[in-house]
C-alpha cells in the first residue's frame, strides 16, 4: 500500500514530513556470553584485509580504528595497551563475538588469535571475556568523542560526520580523508567506523568563531563530499541524519530526478514548509554553512560543552525548566549579547532556582561537566551582603543553628498537631504569599530525639560522624533514632563507634555550599576535617558518615580549603553507610525478611559507585528488592525541596509510579527520603532501620 511506503519514507524524514509521537521497539535478545579482542595491524588495509575472517567466523561487531584513535588511549586513566608505541599509519580491528554456548566461546577464543596472526593481526590483550576487561577496551571506542571534545580549544565546536563505502574502499578512503583533514588544517580529527558495513566515522574540532575557520569549514565538508560521492560512490549519510549539513549535497548525491521526487513528497506532506525547514531538503545550496552556531565563552566549568544533549535525561528540573544543556547554551546567548532582557529573568528562576545542584548531570557528560557546581558558582555571584554574613556566623556558630533549627521544626509540628495539616498549611501559604522562602511539607520529620552515646569496648573501633540531618531529622515514622540504631546494629557485630564530643557544632558544608555560601561552607569543612582528623587519631581509625550526600560532600570537597586541611583529607578513611552495613552482616546467614521493598539510591550513591553495594545489601535482608526503572534524582536537594517544592513533584512523577504494590522504601538520606515521600504514601527510611531489623532475627 502506498502508505506503507510513506510510513518508511517517514522514519527517514528527520522530522521533515511529520513526526512520530509514539514509538513500539521489538528488541532482541543479548547474549549472556561474550569474548572480544583488539587485534593491531601495521595498516588499514591489512586490517580491511582480514575483515572477511571476522565476518564469516561470525563476528557481531567489527569497529576500525586508526592510528589517531588508539593514541587517545592515552587520555583514559589506565589504558589495556601503550598508546605510546602505536605506529603512524597503522589500524585496529575492535570486534565481540556474542554467544549463548560456552563451547562455542572456548573455540572462537582459540581459533581467532590463530587465524588473525596469519593476515599479519597481532592481539597483545588475548581474547578478552571479562566484563569489566571488555569495557575497558569498548571505552576506547566510546571515549573518542569525548576525547576530542575534552582536548579542543575552548571557544570551538565538534563536529562528527558519518560516511559509507565498500567496505573494499576502506584503506584507500581512510588516506584520503586523512589528507583533506590536514589540508584544512583539522590535525586532531580522528577516524573510527563500523568496519564491516563499510561506514566511518570521523570526529574533530571546528573552529566557526573566525570567517577563516568558516572557511575552511565549508572546504572540509566541499572534499569530503566530493570524495565520498564523486570519487567513491558512497553514501554521506549512513546512521547519522543529513541534517543541514549535508542538505546542500543532497541532489548532488542522488542526482536531479530522485531529489525532484523528494521534493515532490516534501511539498505533499508540508506543503506550507514548517517541518524542519532547511534540514534534508534545502533550496539554498549554501545553506550548510549559513547560521553556524558561535561559542561564545562563559566560565571555564562550563566551555568544553558541546550541546549533546547526552545530560538531558538524568536532569530533575527537565519537565519543569531547563536541562543542563539549556543552563549553558542560555548563558551563551547571553554572553554573545543575543538573549532578549527577559530570558535574563526567567533564568533566575529556570536556570538557577530550579537546579538541585545534585551533579548527576556531570556523570553522564562525555566531556564531565558539572552544570550543578556552574549553578553554584552562579548562586555565590547573587549572594547579598547580609546573606554572606549570616552564614558565615551560622557556619562559625553551628551547635546554636542547629538548635534553632529545631526549635522551630518543634514548633512547627506543635502546631500542626494542635491545628491540623490543612490549616497549618493553609497559614504557611499566607506566609509563602508574603515573601517567606519555605513552604511547609507535612512529610518532613518530627525532630530527632537526643541520641544515647555508646562507650562499650569492642574489638573494632570506628568514628561515628552523625550528620546534622540525623541530628535534627527523627529517622522514621516511628520516631526512632538513626543514630541510636547505627549504635545498636554496631555492638551487635562487635564494633564500638565513637561519637565526637561537641558533635553538634559540625557539619560537612553541604546546606551551604549548594546555596553558594562558599565561605561558610569552607569554615564548615575545616572545621569538621579537622574534628575528624583528631578523633580518627590521625587517619587510623576509620569514619563512618550516616547520610550518603554528607559522605560525597566531605570526600569531594569543591570548597576552598587551606593546603594542610586537603592533606588531612586525603589520609582520612571515610566510609559511607552503605559499604559500612555491608560489611556489618557481610558474615551473617539470617533468614530473609519477607517484604516487597523499594530503594532509592540517592545522587551521591550513584556517583560513589555505590549502587549495586546497595542492592546487594539490601537483597541480603529482604526477599524482594526494586530499584524503580525511572530512579533519579528526587529534586529535593537538601531544603531546596522546600523552596520550589514543584520540583520535587516533578522529578519523582515518573520513579513513583514504578512503586506500585511495594511496602516500603529505603534510602540513605533523610531529606531524599522526605523528597520521595512528599508526593506518595509510601514510607521511606534508612535501610539502617531494614539491617536492624535484619539482625535482630538473630536475638529472636
Ligand atoms: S553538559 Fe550536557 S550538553 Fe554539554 S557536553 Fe555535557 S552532556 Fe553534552
Ligand atoms: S545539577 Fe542536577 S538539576 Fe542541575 S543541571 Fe545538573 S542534573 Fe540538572
Amino acid at each position: 500500500h502506498p502508505l506503507d511506503i510513506f510510513a518508511h519514507l517517514m522514519v527517514g524524514s528527520e522530522g521533515t514530513l511529520g513526526f512520530l509521537s509514539e514509538v513500539t521497539l521489538h528488541t532482541i535478545d543479548d547474549p549472556t556470553l561474550k569474548t572480544m579482542g583488539m587485534a593491531l595491524f601495521d595498516s588499514v588495509g591489512s586490517s580491511v584485509a582480514a575483515l572477511p575472517l571476522l565476518v564469516d567466523a561470525g563476528a557481531d561487531a567489527i569497529e576500525m580504528l586508526d592510528d589517531a584513535s588508539l593514541r587517545t588511549a592515552k587520555y583514559l586513566d589506565n589504558p589495556p595497551y601503550d598508546p605510546n608505541h602505536i605506529q603512524k599509519n597503522s589500524s585496529a580491528l575492535l570486534f565481540e563475538f556474542q554467544k549463548w554456548h560456552i563451547n562455542e566461546i572456548q573455540q572462537l577464543a582459540e581459533s581467532i588469535p590463530h587465524d588473525l596472526s596469519n593476515v599479519g593481526g597481532q592481539l597483545p590483550l588475548g581474547m578478552i571475556s571479562d566484563e569489566h576487561q571488555r569495557n575497558q577496551l569498548w571505552n576506547i571506542r566510546k571515549g573518542l568523542y569525548p576525547t576530542v571534545g575534552s582536548m579542543r580549544k575552548k571557544g570551538t565546536s565538534v563536529i562528527t560526520e558519518d560516511l559509507c563505502y565498500d567496505y573494499r574502499d576502506l584503506p584507500k578512503v581512510v588516506n584520503e580523508l586523512k589528507s583533506i583533514c590536514h589540508q584544512w588544517q583539522y590535525d586532531d580529527a580522528v577516524i573510527f567506523g563500523h568496519a564491516k558495513d563499510g561506514n566511518l566515522h570521523f570526529a574533530a574540532s571546528i573552529d566557526l568563531n573566525t570567517s577563516e575557520g568558516e572557511k575552511r569549514f565549508e572546504g572540509l565538508i566541499q572534499d569530503m563530499a566530493e570524495l565520498t560521492v564523486g570519487k567513491f560512490d558512497g553514501s554521506l549519510k549512513a546512521e547519522h541524519g543529513t541534517g543541514r549539513n549535508m542538505a546542500s549535497f543532497v541532489e548532488y548525491e542522488w542526482g536531479g530526478a530522485l531529489y525532484d521526487i523528494m521534493w515532490k513528497i516534501k511539498n505533499l506532506a508540508d506543503p506550507n514548509s514548517i517541518l524542519n525547514p532547511d534540514v534534508l531538503l534545502a533550496k539554498d545550496s549554501k545553506i550548510h554553512v549559513k547560521n553556524l552556531k558561535k561559542m561564545p565563552l562563559v566560565s571555564d566549568e562550563v566551555d568544553l560543552c558541546v550541546e549533546c544533549g547526552f545530560c538531558e535525561p538524568v536532569c530533575p528540573s527537565k519537565d519543569l525548566t531547563m536541562t543542563p544543556r539549556h543552563r549553558i547554551a542560555v548563558q551563551r546567548e547571553i554572553a554573545g549579547g543575543n538573549a532578549d532582557p527577559s530570558v535574563l529573568n526567567k533564568y533566575l528562576y529556570d536556570g538557577i532556582d530550579t537546579c538541585a545542584t545534585d551533579g548527576l548531570c556531570e556523570m553522564a557528560c562525555p566531556v564531565n561537566i558539572d552544570t550543578g557546581s556552574y549553578v553554584k558558582s552562579l548562586r555565590q555571584g547573587s549572594v547579598s551582603r547580609i546573606g554572606k554574613w549570616v552564614s558565615i556566623w551560622s557556619a562559625k556558630h553551628f551547635a546554636s543553628t542547629q538548635f534553632m533549627v529545631r526549635s522551630m521544626l518543634g514548633i512547627g509540628k506543635s502546631l500542626e498537631s494542635l491545628l491540623g495539616s490543612t490549616i497549618w498549611a493553609s497559614i504557611f501559604g499566607l506566609l509563602n504569599k508574603i515573601g517567606f522562602p519555605y513552604h511547609w511539607n507535612d512529610k518532613i520529620p518530627r525532630v530527632a530525639n537526643n541520641f544515647s552515646i555508646y562507650n562499650g569496648i569492642d574489638r573494632e573501633v570506628w568514628v561515628y560522624f552523625p550528620t546534622c540531618l540525623s541530628r535534627v531529622f527523627a529517622g522514621n515514622d516511628q520516631n526512632a533514632s538513626i543514630v541510636d540504631t547505627l549504635v545498636d546494629i554496631s555492638k551487635k557485630v562487635g564494633i564500638s563507634l565513637e561519637i565526637p564530643p561537641g558533635i553538634n557544632a559540625y557539619c560537612c558544608g553541604q546546606p551551604y555550599s549548594s546555596k553558594g555560601y562558599d565561605t561558610a561552607a569552607a569554615i564548615s569543612q575545616e572545621k569538621t576535617i579537622d574534628l575528624l582528623w583528631q578523633s580518627s587519631k590521625h587517619g587510623e581509625i576509620p569514619i563512618l558518615i550516616d547520610t550518603s550526600p554528607c559522605t560525597h560532600q566531605l570526600r569531594h570537597s569543591n570548597a576552598t580549603l587551606k593546603a594542610e586541611t586537603i592533606a588531612k583529607l586525603e589520609q582520612l578513611n571515610i566510609v559511607d553507610i552503605i559499604p559500612f552495613l555491608n560489611q556489618c552482616i557481610d558474615k551473617m546467614n539470617l533468614p530473609k525478611l519477607e517484604r516487597k521493598i523499594v530503594l532509592h539510591p540517592t545522587c551521591s550513591t550513584e556517583k560513589m559507585g555505590h549502587v549495586d553495594a546497595f542492592k546487594e545489601l539490601a537483597e541480603k535482608c529482604t526477599e524482594h528488592v526494586e530499584i524503580p526503572t525511572h530512579w533519579g534524582c528526587c529534586g529535593f536537594a537538601g531544603d531546596r525541596g522546600l523552596i520550589v517544592p514543584e520540583l520535587n513533584l516533578s522529578a519523582t512523577s515518573h520513579e513513583l509510579l514504578d512503586t506500585k504494590g511495594l511496602m516500603k522504601g529505603y534510602s540513605t538520606s533523610r531529606t531524599c527520603e522526605v523528597g520521595m515521600m512528599s508526593h506518595s504514601e509510601l514510607n521511606y527510611e534508612s535501610v539502617a532501620f531494614l539491617v536492624k531489623e535484619y539482625l535482630n532475627q538473630s536475638v529472636n
